[in-house]
């Protein structure tokens, strides 16, 4: 199943990440992918049964902001890989999504 965001939702993630803080940029960090300088700061949002992983509460949604580099953020594949290294983090392997998706 592919969950489409509604418009309210994009717009309420855009206004959250035009008010971070300088503290909360500050914990952004650097490129999530090569360790480089931020110049991007994107939303990683589980959706459907991925969601379920991360506990995200019914009617709610849960993402993880993170930054990366010019040269990634020009890259195709630097959402795939965003991906993989915010799965690695959160302990969640290819066999528990795989599960999930049966599931659905
Ligand atoms: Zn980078």
């Amino acid at each position: 199943m592919v969950m489409r965001y509604d418009k309210s939702v994009t717009e309420q993630i855009s206004a959250r990440i035009s008010q971070l803080s300088d503290d909360e940029i500050r914990q952004i960090g650097n490129c999530l992918v090569c360790g480089g300088v931020v110049s991007t700061i994107g939303v990683w949002m589980p959706r459907g049964n991925i969601a379920k992983l991360f506990d995200e509460p019914r009617g709610k949604f849960r993402g993880l902001v993170y930054g990366v580099c010019d040269k990634c953020s020009r890259k195709k594949d630097t959402i795939n890989q965003v991906e993989e290294i915010i799965f690695k983090q959160a302990g969640i392997t290819k066999r528990m999504r795989a599960e999930t998706h049966r599931r659905s």
